[in-house]
């Protein structure tokens, strides 16, 4: 039966390759709902293309814009705005399948209501699922809603697993490999004045500025361990974290018997994207096949704490518990923001975030008001952290020589 996609920021990195694999199977895939912030031109182009029902943009001057070139090219989506837009197209009857693709905390609302109304769910958002945890899990589980994971290294560990939940008993611990990003072999000392180009710039993947930074900073490898612990039910101390430079082993899962399982692939989002899509069966994602003796060698590594300590901080936010993981996530999307506006230094970012935890009580995580309310006071105090690393001079020297 075919698939019918409401793709939640289709004009991201994500959302393009997801639309890429949906082109290669219009028997399977039909897309329903198309989102985008601000990009009305790109939605424009993928809405005369894949001609959806609806297509949900960030405020009324865009989607009026969207709205009088889709009539010119003679294109009947009907465009919405908002919030409230983004939910109703992530619940409404009329899929079955929503890609979260929004980065950022702007993702959860709909993909939790994605949740709430049983949807299968492919989950690129991981900033949503670092939020809301327990709550996000719980909403999947008690409204029959399947959960299947996008991000590499969860779809690579979820390839790894045994497909009934009940054998997991087995499984000693799981290995999210990261690439260590642009900045891995680079004296920590000249880190303080890379710029948000440098940073953007990773060696391996083709991603959006601010993954791209978290991948630099290795936050984003703290976020997926939070995001791993939530998917598969497994406490952080029995996930690790294992550089691997060439990103061709995307995780690994490891068995009590000393079994070790991996999967191995090209660097190419369509591949856990066109995974996730078809799930259980397998099609083509457009990937090219992985040749392993041209690429001849794979090497591993342990992080180093020191030179990625937003990584540390992560950790040791899932440890914590409660609203820690919403605080770290909300004051990282602030630094990161304030980094790329060039507004502070590459390692200012960890150092928002850990004033922001050092200075933020941790608190109860089990209502969705609770998470809300941390997040708004991350972001609140990291702004205010971020403007004083703004005023110290040496600092701003730095980052806007
Ligand atoms: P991009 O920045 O490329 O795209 C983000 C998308 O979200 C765009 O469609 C953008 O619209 C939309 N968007 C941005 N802000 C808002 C907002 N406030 N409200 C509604 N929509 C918004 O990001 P990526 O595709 O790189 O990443 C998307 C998510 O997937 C992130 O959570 C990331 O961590 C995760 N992910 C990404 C991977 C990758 O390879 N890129 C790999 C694994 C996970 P507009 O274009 O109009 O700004």
């Amino acid at each position: 039966m075919q698939k019918r996609l409401t793709l939640l920021g289709s004009t991201g990195s994500i959302g393009e390759s997801t639309l890429d694999v949906v082109a290669r199977h219009p028997d399977r895939f039909k897309v329903y709902a198309l989102s985008a912030h601000r990009n009305g031109d790109k939605l424009v182009d993928q809405c005369v293309r894949f001609q959806p029902e609806v297509a949900v943009v960030g405020d009324a001057d865009t989607a009026a814009q969207v709205e009088a070139a889709l009539r010119a090219e003679g294109c009947k989506t009907e465009v919405s705005y908002g919030p409230q837009a983004l939910v109703d197209a992530a619940s409404s009857g009329s899929c079955d399948t929503v890609v979260a693709a929004i980065v950022g905390a702007a993702g959860l609302a709909p993909t939790l209501a994605a949740a709430h109304a049983g949807k299968r769910i492919l989950l690129a958002n991981k900033e949503a699922l670092v939020m809301s945890g327990k709550i996000f899990i719980d909403a999947v589980h008690d409204n029959n809603a399947i959960l299947l994971p996008v991000d590499s290294e969860h779809n690579a560990v979820f390839q790894c697993l045994p497909r009934e939940t009940a054998l997991h008993g087995g499984v000693s611990k799981i290995i999210l490999t990261a690439s260590g990003g642009p900045f891995r072999t680079r004296e920590p000392s000249t880190l303080r004045r890379v710029t948000p180009d440098e940073a953007c710039k990773h060696p391996n993947w083709a991603m959006g500025r601010k993954i791209s930074v978290d991948s630099a900073t290795m936050m984003n490898k703290g976020l997926e361990v939070i995001e791993a612990h939530w998917l598969f039910n497994v406490p952080g101390s029995r996930i690790e974290v294992l550089i691997h430079p060439q990103s061709v082993i995307h995780s690994l899962v490891s068995y009590a018997d000393g079994s070790v399982l991996a999967q191995l692939g090209n660097p190419d989002m369509r591949t856990p994207i066109a995974h996730a899509l078809a799930f259980p069966e397998r099609v083509d994602s457009g990937v090219a096949p992985l040749d392993l003796a041209h690429i001849a060698t794979l090497t591993f590594e342990k992080p180093n704490f020191e030179r990625f300590p937003c990584l540390a901080l992560a950790l040791k936010a899932l440890e914590a518990g409660g609203t820690a993981s919403a605080a770290l996530n909300a004051a990282n999307e602030i630094a990161v923001e304030a980094f790329l506006a060039r507004r502070i230094g590459f390692m200012a970012i960890a150092e928002v975030v850990e004033r922001v935890l050092n200075a933020l009580p941790n608190g109860s995580a089990s209502t969705l008001d609770e998470v809300l309310a941390a997040d708004a006071e991350a972001r609140r105090l990291a702004g205010e952290f971020a403007a004083l690393l703004t005023a110290d001079a040496p600092q701003a020297e730095r980052v806007l020589h």
